[in-house]
């Protein structure tokens, strides 16, 4: 019988699991904990409408006060959890006390990476919370700065974006070879190099950045090829880390993740994960173990979580959770979305428009198989794939077919 839930991790996957429960008709007791102070907030629109200032918080909640107390959640933020016991069944908290569970979700996200040996100084940044974006904004919101942006992932880019539409100099820093290569493969990821510089913003790729030193009033960036960026400002992202630094010793197995079954079942009953943190075999792909960082994604997980938690305790069998990711993107008004998975040897084909236009459908195949579909300036159509995607199609046909949407 399950009468106290305990959710680690008040953001998006969590706070689904919390509505979930409730919507399933848990009737029990659920503790919602979390890092930050805050009450939950959305992330997208902390590199976008609230970094441009056109948002304010409050804009941002995730839960409105009367939903909040609808869910008769125990609340306690801003007390991490420093610890996890599965035998006893308990969450150790940083204030020194502990809550007992008798199911558990973990939803802890994920933190930002940092450079090795990164200076400490109040002109670098990073960006994962309302507090990141706000202390940024008040920084780069009246303009006229040089801007560095290290790493050109989709925080970094939107960052990048943000700050050149508020008038500062900025330029961005990739080691690889175009930007955007983990979630759109190199090809693509260049077409995105183009919406940039038509703004003025240079990608510069193929980078190392070596470090980072005060320089007079500012800072300079040094790189691998002997030549260095003065900056006033730098935004270091280069990607995040999986928050499970609290499960070390529980017993659970930890791999760039928390490791699930395909229920999101983290090997322990009544022990479920959601959101970021989880590693969990996708059937969609084949049962090929991934992990996501994107807003869907939690988003779902938080529910199916929610639901496999009262089948279980009802006496049901928990139900598998697959899932086409979806990902979407804004920069310089333009949307970028992507649907399935994309991998660096992926055939990419523009179906519908043309880069050069800045608007086009492109279709990812592998093995003779649709994985993916990219979408700048094209909303309608890449949803249109997300069903070409969940049959499975050949990737001929999918082309065919998508290029009439
Ligand atoms: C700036 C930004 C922009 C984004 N834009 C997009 C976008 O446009 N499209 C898209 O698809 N996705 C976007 N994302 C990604 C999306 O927001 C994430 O996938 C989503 O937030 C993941 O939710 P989560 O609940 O799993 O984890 P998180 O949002 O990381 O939340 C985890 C929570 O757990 C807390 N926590 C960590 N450790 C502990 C602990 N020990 N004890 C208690 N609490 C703890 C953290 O403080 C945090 O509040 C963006 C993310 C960021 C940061």
């Amino acid at each position: 019988m399950i009468q106290q839930v305990v959710v680690v991790g008040s953001s998006l996957a969590g706070v689904r699991a919390c509505g979930g429960l409730r919507a399933e008709g848990f009737d029990g007791d659920i503790t919602l904990i979390g890092a930050e102070p805050h009450l939950p907030y959305d992330r997208p629109p902390l590199s976008k409408k609230v970094l441009s200032g056109e948002w304010e918080p409050d804009r941002i909640a995730l839960v409105r006060p009367e939903e909040l107390d609808s869910l008769r959640l125990q609340l306690r933020l801003g007390t991490p959890a420093t610890g996890l016991s599965t035998t006893d069944r308990l969450v150790t908290l940083r204030d020194g006390s502990a809550v007992p569970y008798d199911a558990l979700v973990i939803a802890t996200g994920a933190a930002t990476r940092r450079l090795p040996n990164q200076l400490e100084h109040d002109s670098i940044f990073e960006l994962r919370t309302l507090d990141d974006s706000l202390a940024l904004r008040s920084r780069i919101d009246a303009g006229g700065l040089r801007v560095t942006i290290i790493g050109a992932g989709f925080i970094g880019l939107e960052v990048a974006a943000t700050a050149r539409l508020l008038g500062n100099d900025v330029v961005v820093l990739e080691g690889a070879a175009a930007p955007l290569v983990r979630g759109l493969g190199g090809e693509m990821g260049l077409a995105v190099t183009q919406l940039h510089a038509d703004h003025g913003v240079a990608i510069r790729c193929g980078v190392q950045v070596l470090g980072i030193e005060p320089a007079g009033s500012g800072l300079v960036v040094r790189l691998g090829d002997g030549d260095s960026v003065v900056s006033d400002l730098i935004v270091v992202g280069i990607g995040v880390s999986p928050t499970t630094q609290w499960l070390e010793g529980s017993g659970l197995t930890l791999r760039d993740g928390v490791v699930c079954d395909a229920t999101l079942n983290a090997g322990v009953p009544g022990v479920y994960a959601a959101g970021d943190i989880v590693r969990w075999p996708n059937a969609q792909f084949d049962g090929e173990e991934m992990r996501v960082e994107h807003w869907t994604n939690a988003s779902e997980q938080g529910l199916a979580v929610a639901r496999n938690l009262v089948a279980v305790g009802r006496g049901d069998q928990p139900v598998a959770y697959s899932s086409v990711p979806f990902f979407w993107s804004e920069q310089y008004g333009t949307r970028i979305q992507f649907i399935g998975r994309a991998a660096g040897d992926d055939d990419v084909r523009v179906v519908k428009g043309g880069v050069s236009e800045r608007s086009f459908l492109a279709l990812y195949g592998s093995k003779g198989r649709l994985r993916g579909a990219l979408g700048v300036a094209m909303a309608k159509p890449v949803m249109q794939c997300r069903k070409l995607l969940l049959e499975n199609m050949s990737f001929d046909d999918a082309i065919e077919a998508a290029a009439a949407f």
